[in-house]
């Protein structure tokens, strides 16, 4: 059974209706990538998943229980976790600070130790600045920290926003390798991307989604040589 089931979500801000029957699936230690261009509802439908803006019609399942009015809390305690675009660190509290937040669905303190020490072990980077500020880190090391954090909340799946945004392709890279390595300890990962080429290098599946629903789907590989998907999200190469 697919550890993430998302049917016919329609979201709608005032008139502008931003999802039109929105479906996808992610299955248990899978890394699916949605791609899209802006504004086609990539944003709209992890809001969505992780609760924080309510769908008019369909259904958020995860694990065989119903999410779709579950309260945001609620849902990152049920092991959906959301990284938000853009550089959302605490710029003024330290990296230590920062990950201590992602603790905070947790009530055991030694339990958050435990975690913040593993998300240390999986980014040294970091554990070498545990006392620096978070603003001022590098945006590789902002959108880590952010990674990191979210891990310290438990994540069984989480839902990377446009992770690549605004960073030099080395620095994408490793980004990536991060996620894919987050993957193989056994969180499954819908992962919302630009930058087609980085997603699907480390995707199993993926999407595509236009007007606010997929218009196709496929394994990472089929998209890489589908020519509607090479011509608009590959640069034509
Ligand atoms: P991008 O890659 O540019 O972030 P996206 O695929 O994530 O785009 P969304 O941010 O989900 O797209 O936006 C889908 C549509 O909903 C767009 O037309 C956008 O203008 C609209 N929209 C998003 N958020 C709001 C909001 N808070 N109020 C009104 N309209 C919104």
């Amino acid at each position: 059974m697919a550890a993430l089931e998302v049917g016919g979500l329609d979201v709608h801000y005032g008139g502008v209706h931003a999802l039109r029957g929105m479906s996808l699936t992610v299955g248990e230690g899978e890394i699916v990538a949605l791609l899209g261009n802006n504004g086609a509802g990539k944003t709209t439908t992890l809001s969505a998943i992780s609760g924080l803006v309510r769908p008019s019609a369909g259904k958020i399942v995860f694990d065989g229980r119903d999410l779709t009015r579950a309260r945001p809390e609620a849902i990152v305690r049920a092991g959906l976790v959301h990284v938000p675009e853009g550089r959302r660190v605490f710029s003024t509290l330290t990296v230590h600070e920062n990950l201590q937040i992602g603790g905070y669905p947790v009530r055991d303190k030694a339990e958050i130790r435990r975690r913040v020490d593993r998300v240390y072990a999986l980014l040294p980077r970091l554990a070498e600045r545990r006392a620096q500020q978070g603003g001022t880190l590098s945006g590789g090391e902002q959108q880590m920290l952010a990674i990191g954090r979210a891990l310290v909340s438990g994540p069984r799946l989480l839902l990377l926003d446009e992770p690549s945004m605004g960073l030099a392709p080395l620095v994408v890279a490793s980004v990536m390798e991060l996620v894919r390595e987050v993957n193989l300890e056994g969180v499954s990962v819908l992962l919302v991307e630009q930058n087609a080429k980085a997603a699907l290098k480390i995707a199993h599946r993926g999407y595509v989604i236009e007007s606010g629903a997929c218009v196709l789907g496929g394994s990472a590989a089929e998209l890489r040589g589908d020519s509607r998907v090479v011509e608009a999200y590959l640069g034509g190469v």
